[in-house]
């Protein structure tokens, strides 16, 4: 993950703006970051077992399945776990559990680093990278 640049306002919030890379894209992965750009997180649903999974892949992690297919996310979830690094300009990163199921890795931002708590409501707050592509962050709601 990348480190991002903050700034404190009179609120004491951190106003994060991440320099991001942007992901080595490969053909079991085109349509999620595809859908990225387009502001819509994706996750992979198995017709087989009825399962939801995160990262995409083709073969269904629960059962093995290669009956696969993408299912458009709310982009709501709950932090899982996080953790904050002070050293330079601070940051989070975190699991985060979506309303679908999945829990991804991920980083918080725009938010008050000191109020952050397990079980927070967040939500999908795209990153552009520049390249066709957006990294899917979380917010607190
Ligand atoms: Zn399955």
């Amino acid at each position: 993950m990348s480190q991002p640049e903050a700034t404190k306002d009179k609120s004491n919030k951190i106003k994060q703006k991440p320099k991001v890379r942007a992901p080595r894209v490969n053909s079991e992965t085109q349509a999620f970051w595809d859908a990225t750009a387009q502001g819509k997180l994706l996750v992979k649903r198995c017709n087989a077992c009825g399962e939801n999974h995160f990262y995409p892949r083709t073969f269904c992690p629960f059962c093995f399945s290669d009956d696969t297919e993408y299912l458009e996310c709310s982009g709501l979830g709950v932090i899982y776990s996080y953790s904050v690094t002070r050293r330079g300009e601070p940051y989070a990163i975190a699991y985060v559990t979506l309303d679908e199921g999945p829990t991804m890795m991920t980083n918080l931002i725009d938010c008050d680093l000191d109020a952050l708590t397990i079980g927070q409501p967040v939500k999908v707050n795209f990153v552009d990278t520049g390249e066709g592509t957006a990294l899917p962050f979380f917010t607190p709601v």
